[in-house]
């Protein structure tokens, strides 16, 4: 059966009031929690699931990021644990370590009044104190592929009590090729158990792995036709590579910034960008995959915790990470392609609230830009010229205007543009 929209399609959104956590008569240290957390009402994918995920039935969830299926799933979950036991028994499989500090984190704020153990093993991370900790006392187990296969090899971690499996962010463990690795892990979970699927998108490899891994289970689509969240402001800037670094830094101060994600193309870009920029920006830090996991665990936390407002990056930030304040992201660099730019742009606009992508463009960006517009169905806002307009027909016949929120002067703009 396939559950489609929920709220969003098959009620109005302002017909019915969402469901609120009050009316689940939950448990009063899970509620208390939730509450604590300012949890009031459940977002759809939550109430959607957790019917299915309480009833011990396999699920399918097709939801965007930002929609709350971390807590679609720890909320349930937490309630299954029999904290007389000392066992695993929920694995949580997520694609980086990123996500599993995120997961883990999640599942501890739900669980801090219970007695349920969360734990996150993943690479990068010294194994001895993680077979400490595994052989004292975990209950939900979260995982990167690699390091829990490790540790299953080493005989260091039992899944025979394990009675539910969520592999989370599937389309993204399958991407980078962990197919093989959920393969073995599932192989090895003998027992009968619960099995949950959740991605943003469904092609033909989540298909098969669903088939494979999933037995009768519901479907629930919340997948609307738009790619990027709607509550994002889509604006592009063209200009000279050599004008970024003064266009930055106009526009970081004239914009309403909460926190800001500037992302780019390349580890060598980020380290530069930041030594010119820690010049005039307090607050200010960076991440990509060269630094230690232990100095990008910590620079997640205090940018979770608004300690840093401006974070510098590339894509090893850009998918599936909680940053709820993020008012603001910056493409330094074009991304690759738009499935990249998607993800960049959906940190900002999460859980509806209001959000906004700056583009910087060259003229090499062009051709992927006019494609980035079409697939993502991208409405584009301008700073400064629209660089299609001369060859896509008359002007506001392709693209909507809309008022500018700031222009750069007539010095900044490419050569040869004229002012719009
Ligand atoms: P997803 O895994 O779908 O990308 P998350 O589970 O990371 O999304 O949730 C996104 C953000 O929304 C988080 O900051 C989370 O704390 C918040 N959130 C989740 N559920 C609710 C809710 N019911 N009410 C308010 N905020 C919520
Ligand atoms: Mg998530």
């Amino acid at each position: 059966m396939l559950i489609k929209g929920i709220r969003s399609c098959i009620v109005p959104a302002n017909e019915k009031p969402y469901m609120k956590f009050s009316e689940l008569n939950l448990p009063p240290n899970i509620f208390e929690s939730i509450v604590n957390m300012g949890y009031d009402e459940m977002t759809p994918i939550q109430e959607a699931s957790y019917p299915v995920v309480s009833s011990g039935q396999d699920l399918c969830a097709l939801a965007e990021t930002g929609s709350g299926k971390t807590a679609a799933c720890a909320i349930p979950l937490i309630q299954k644990i029999d904290t007389t036991l000392n066992a695993i028994q929920a694995l949580v499989i997520v694609p980086t370590r990123e996500l599993c500090i995120q997961y883990v984190d999640d599942i501890h704020d739900v669980a801090v009044k219970t007695d349920v153990v969360p734990f996150a093993v993943y690479g990068g991370f010294s194994k001895s104190i993680q077979v400490a900790k595994l052989n004292h006392k975990v209950h939900i187990l979260v995982a990167t592929p690699g390091r829990l296969i490790d540790l299953m090899y080493d005989g260091a971690v039992n899944l025979s009590q394990v009675k539910c499996v969520i592999l989370d962010e599937a389309d993204e463990l399958l991407k980078i090729g962990f197919l093989e690795d959920i393969e073995l892990i599932m192989s090895c979970i003998l027992q009968e158990h619960q099995t949950l699927l959740f991605a943003a998108t469904m092609d033909d490899d989540i298909k098969k792995l669903v088939d494979k891994a999933l037995h009768n289970p519901q479907h629930i689509s919340l997948i609307d036709e738009r790619p990027s969240p709607e509550s994002i402001e889509h604006y592009f800037e063209y200009l000279h590579s050599k004008n970024k670094e003064a266009e930055l830094m106009r526009y970081l101060e004239e914009e309403d910034i909460t926190q800001v994600i500037i992302f780019c193309n390349a580890r060598y870009k980020v380290d530069a960008l930041f030594k010119n920029m820690r010049k005039n920006l307090k607050n200010i830090e960076y991440i990509h995959a060269g630094l230690s996991q232990e100095k990008r665990s910590s620079i997640y936390r205090h940018y979770r915790n608004n300690k840093v407002r401006y974070l510098i990056a590339t894509d090893v930030a850009s998918r599936g990470l909680d940053f709820s304040n993020v008012s603001h992201i910056i493409n330094w660099d074009f991304p690759g392609d738009g499935e990249q730019y998607t993800h960049r742009t959906g940190r900002s606009g999460r859980m509806g609230r209001k959000g906004k992508a700056l583009t910087f463009l060259t003229k090499r960006d062009l051709p992927s830009l006019r494609s980035l517009i079409r697939r993502q169905k991208i409405v584009p806002l301008w700073i400064g010229k629209d660089p299609l307009q001369g060859d896509t027909g008359p002007r506001g016949e392709k693209f909507h205007k809309r008022k500018r929120s700031y222009r750069p002067s007539r010095s900044r703009r490419p050569k040869g543009q004229a002012s719009v």
